[in-house]
């Protein structure tokens, strides 16, 4: 057969990656529209079969399939559509939305997160299509909204019945190949006092004020240990656990004790590891902190939580990503975990589809200014995503 990877065009992958740069798709506030319409386009004048559909007013996701002569197995190549804002314009040194090619980079907002990896899933496609591979398998090309906010495009691809036997998401990994991300539990947790002037303060609590500072300095150190507990819990692909406090606040003026404190804590979850979990974990560090200090109060808030996600090693999808980067790179793809999270974990957990990250640039270069991609890495993430569809779908 045919190598896909040696028929891919180089300069139209990175025009595409520029043209699609040029489309700002900033969320927030949510502005996918006419980057959604310029891929159904694209994807159509292929012969997909298009799916355009709202998921919000204005925000639309885009499934396109294009049907094989035995519709399975169904592989799905996915990307998002929009991307972070690109910010004050004066700290960047060049405009984020002239899609500029320069010195091997195709420049702007989106171009490693994630448009470039966009390009070369829908330049695969066209090649795959113009160089007439007959695929027994569908090979659906999936754009959501939303990753960079709650991930509702994906969610909604899920409810909506998208299935696929494996997918592969185009985020900027440096075309490694990422097979589990961690997840992320976000609680807000208050302690309660007793308010009142500052020269009445026991160390009892006894018939005078509760300072919540001191009863919150408890727990933040309790949690200082609760870290050590985690860093023994080691993931083999992305390291361990964490928690994190991230902010604190409390307290009026010098000489008042404070009746409330906060903390804004970031779990950061392993595979294996669930949202319920870990909260009741820290949960119960509050239970026992209460249960020797009748003073102390305290009530925990989850803020929002997303579930870590892996696929094994031995997964099909795993071994056809490894197969293609050897072919087109000519080494061996590292294979870890995304430190990022991703919509990997909605299709893992909620989709049951074994997904993996792999995609050009790097995740450095994605949310900041001057952001840019190496152009010969999407024209090798499109060899590479047309070598998959072969392989798969063949
Ligand atoms: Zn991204």
């Amino acid at each position: 057969m045919k190598d896909p990877s040696e028929l891919i065009r180089g300069d139209e992958v990175i025009h595409l990656t520029s043209d699609l740069v040029k489309i700002p798709s900033e969320n927030p506030p949510g502005e996918e529209e006419e980057a959604a319409e310029f891929v159904a386009e694209y994807l159509k004048a292929l012969g997909f079969s298009i799916e355009i559909y709202e998921v919000l007013p204005k925000r639309p996701n885009v499934v396109a399939r294009l049907k094989g002569s035995e519709g399975r197995p169904v592989l799905m190549l996915n990307g998002h559509l929009d991307v972070v804002p690109a910010g004050e314009r004066t700290a960047w040194s060049f405009n984020p939305y002239s899609g500029a090619i320069k010195d091997g980079r195709v420049l702007g907002r989106g171009s490693a997160d994630m448009k470039g990896g966009l390009a070369a899933m829908l330049v695969a496609a066209k090649t795959l299509v113009e160089q007439d591979f007959r695929l027994k398998g569908d090979l659906v090309i999936s754009a959501v909204m939303d990753e960079e906010s709650m991930g509702s495009g994906a969610s909604s691809l899920v409810d909506r019945g998208v299935k696929a036997d494996m997918a592969v998401i185009g985020e900027p990994t440096n075309l490694e190949i990422q097979r589990a991300h961690k997840g992320t539990l976000w609680l807000e947790i208050t302690t309660r006092g007793v308010s009142g002037h500052s020269s009445r303060i026991t160390s009892s609590g006894k018939d005078g004020p509760v300072n919540a500072v001191f009863k919150m300095a408890k727990l933040v150190s309790t949690l200082e240990d609760h870290l050590k507990t985690l860093e023994a819990r080691r993931n083999n692909v992305v390291g361990n656990p964490t928690v994190n406090v991230g902010r604190i606040d409390g307290g009026l003026k010098v000489n008042m004790v404070p009746d409330i404190c906060r903390i804004e804590v970031d779990r950061r979850l392993v595979p294996g590891e669930s949202p319920e979990k870990a909260r009741a974990e820290i949960e119960s560090l509050v239970k026992t902190l209460s249960s020797s200090d009748p003073w102390f109060k305290a009530e925990v808030r989850v803020v929002s939580q997303r579930e870590a996600a892996e696929v094994a090693e031995s997964e099909r999808v795993v071994s056809a990503c490894k197969q293609a980067v050897k072919a087109v790179k000519g080494i061996d793809a590292k294979v870890g975990g995304f430190t990022a999270t991703s919509d990997m974990s909605i299709f893992v957990n909620k989709g049951r589809t074994p997904t993996v990250i792999l995609g050009p640039g790097r995740l450095e270069q994605a949310h900041v200014v001057d952001e840019y991609v190496d152009a010969s890495q999407v024209v090798d993430a499109a060899k590479i995503y047309a070598r998959i569809a072969v392989d798969v779908l063949g």
